[in-house]
């Protein structure tokens, strides 16, 4: 009984693995022509002051839509563009797209704004970013000011003494750092104080319970007050409440990013609410 159960587990294990195998490589087949056929979209999501008054810039999230196999989670098919470099070109593409939605949202009388890009460990350590980087906004023709890059903590801490050289030229060509999902890395602190970094981006995952949970509580209050006094702005993500921005805006978070104020949404509707918003204001 108990062997044949072992074997039903195996089948199991081996047929869902097959299917991933699968998917995977439907995956990796159908990246390499989704640029060319228009499958990505880009979302834009606000970022905001923490008393919710000023919209401080939106992120660029980028989305896949296959005809065939539907709604592709970035959380699927960006670690797989990453393992076949595909990223490079894609992470271009959002670049270019994300800089030129920007500058159109300026010439029809937007207030300018950050338009904060994620930029993947490949592109990080790809020797040519400072020139893709230059390049598109030279094409774009907007000022280096308005751009944030994203980098997780992970990516800035794998190899510390490369990312700071990184970061410091980034940081020359008047570009401003934000550290992604802060708090899931293992930043050594000593580290963190060479960084040339604007902004730490507190993970979404210490938001979730802090309304509730006491070490979470102490853990978000711990990194805004290390944040504040290494002088880097501090932006919470992931908030879906008002308890959870009560107690962000009590410990001095600078800004939020999250459902409680909008979702990520396409150009024309994010336009359509920071509209609304800055007439308000
Ligand atoms: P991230 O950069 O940390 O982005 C935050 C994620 O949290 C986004 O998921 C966003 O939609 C989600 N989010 C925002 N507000 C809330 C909220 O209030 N509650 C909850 N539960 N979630 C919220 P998304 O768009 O699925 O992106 C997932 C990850 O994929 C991103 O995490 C980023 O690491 C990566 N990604 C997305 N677009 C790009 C891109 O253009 N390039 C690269 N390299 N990575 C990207
Ligand atoms: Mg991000
Ligand atoms: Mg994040
Ligand atoms: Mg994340």
């Amino acid at each position: 009984k108990v062997k044949e159960d072992g074997r039903n587990d195996f089948r199991f294990f081996a047929k869902a693995m097959q299917q991933r195998t699968t998917r995977m490589l439907q995956l990796e087949s159908a990246m390499h022509y989704a640029l060319e056929r228009n499958q990505f979209q880009l979302v834009y999501q606000p970022q905001m002051t923490m008393d919710g008054k000023t919209v401080i810039g939106v992120e660029a999230l980028l989305r896949w839509t296959h005809p065939e196999l539907g709604f592709i989670s970035p959380a699927e098919f960006i670690p797989l563009a990453e393992s076949n470099g595909q990223i490079i070109p894609i992470g271009a593409w959002v670049l270019r797209t994300a800089l030129l939605q920007l500058k159109a949202w300026i010439e029809v009388g937007l207030k300018p704004m950050i338009m904060a890009v994620n930029l993947s460990a490949i592109q990080f350590r790809h020797p040519n970013l400072q020139g893709v980087v230059t390049g598109i906004l030279n094409e774009v023709a907007l000022p280096p000011e308005y751009l944030e890059l994203e980098l997780t903590e992970s990516v800035a801490t794998a190899d510390p003494v490369n990312a700071i050289a990184v970061m410091n030229e980034l940081h020359s060509l008047g570009i401003r750092l934000a550290i992604d999902d802060f708090g899931t890395g293992y930043s050594s602190l000593s580290y963190l104080k060479k960084f040339k970094v604007y902004k730490l981006k507190i993970d979404q995952s210490f938001v979730r319970d802090i309304a509730t949970d006491s070490d979470d509580r102490a853990i978000v209050s711990a990194i805004i007050q290390m944040s504040k006094g290494l002088g880097f702005k501090t932006i919470a993500e992931g908030v879906e409440t008002q308890a959870q921005s009560d107690f962000l805006m009590a410990q001095g978070c600078d800004e939020f990013q999250g459902y409680i104020f909008s979702k990520p949404l396409p150009a024309e509707q994010v336009l359509e609410l920071i509209r609304k918003h800055q007439s308000r204001a």
